[in-house]
């Protein structure tokens, strides 16, 4: 039985281009985040040599705003989906050392990267920017590095093309695929090619990855016991932030704590963003 793990989000998704849409054009958005998801579970089916695929398990998180995007009807039968929110570890609930490798799809670059499709660090109301160790993270590093707690290497990361060149300086080490799902040329505009034409390159992209698997025995580690420094947007959510005892107040906009692995991490984070939402 091989097992892999799907974490999607949205901003990163070909046809889509900025937040109102979201919004306003609820069902084309879907429609597009399912299409996108579809094409690569069945491009996971398929190019799984020698399994048939109900001896595949893939399990996707649906992992944009409330988790309530994705068709289920129009995904493989393999596939099993995550869906609602609030939960634990948001984006990757359920990854554990059971599984082969995770794919990363629709993802978007960090809060601040130019000309970069909808930029943000997991919560645009919420978090101005990470550090973990002394380096800027973003979701990419957030989804991976859980992952690499329980050992589990990244298969394939798709995204616009700044997403992509972001995340590109982990690519040699990890030895992931990546795929290039639009062109975007300012926060909230994209080139976008024809989605079959997208789907057409997932399947090559998802081909290699399961063909040459540079990924194994590869996965994202941090040491532990991880630093990490987060940058809010103003100074209300570091009041409330501030009120959890393990925090401690830097500055103005900054809180600091120590994680003893990264599932305490995830959590920690996800607790904050919740907290900092309401700051009235
Ligand atoms: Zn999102």
């Amino acid at each position: 039985m091989k097992k892999y793990y799907v974490c999607c989000d949205m901003e990163g998704i070909t046809g889509i281009s900025n937040f109102k849409e979201m919004e306003t054009q609820n069902a084309y958005v879907s429609k597009m985040m399912t299409a996108e998801i579809s094409a690569l579970c069945e491009s996971i089916n398929r190019n799984s040599t020698g399994e048939r695929s109900d001896s595949i398990d893939i399990l996707v998180a649906d992992s944009h705003a409330t988790g309530t995007n994705i068709n289920h009807s129009d995904l493989s039968e393999n596939a099993r989906l995550i869906r609602g929110f609030p939960r634990a570890q948001y984006m990757a609930p359920g990854i554990d050392s059971s599984f082969d490798a995770m794919f990363i799809a629709g993802h978007h670059a960090r809060a601040g990267t130019l000309k970069a499709g909808m930029d943000h660090t997991f919560s645009g109301s919420a978090i101005y920017s990470v550090e973990v160790n002394g380096s800027e993270i973003g979701e990419f590093e957030l989804n991976a590095g859980l992952a690499g707690h329980y050992k589990v290497p990244v298969a394939y990361v798709s995204g616009d093309d700044k997403f992509i060149e972001q995340i590109s300086v982990y690519k040699e080490k990890l030895g992931f695929e990546t795929l290039t799902t639009k062109e975007a040329v300012a926060r909230y505009s994209a080139v976008l090619e024809h989605p079959k034409r997208v789907y057409s390159k997932i399947d090559k992209a998802v081909e290699k990855t399961l063909r040459e698997k540079k990924w194994a025995g590869k996965y994202l580690t941090f040491e532990y016991p991880l630093k990490v420094k987060i940058t809010l947007l103003n100074t209300v959510k570091a009041d409330m932030a501030a009120l959890i005892p393990v925090i401690k107040r830097l500055d103005g906009r900054t809180i600091y704590f120590e994680a003893p692995d990264f599932v305490y991490f995830y959590d920690m984070f996800c607790a904050i963003t919740l907290i900092c939402w309401n700051d009235r």
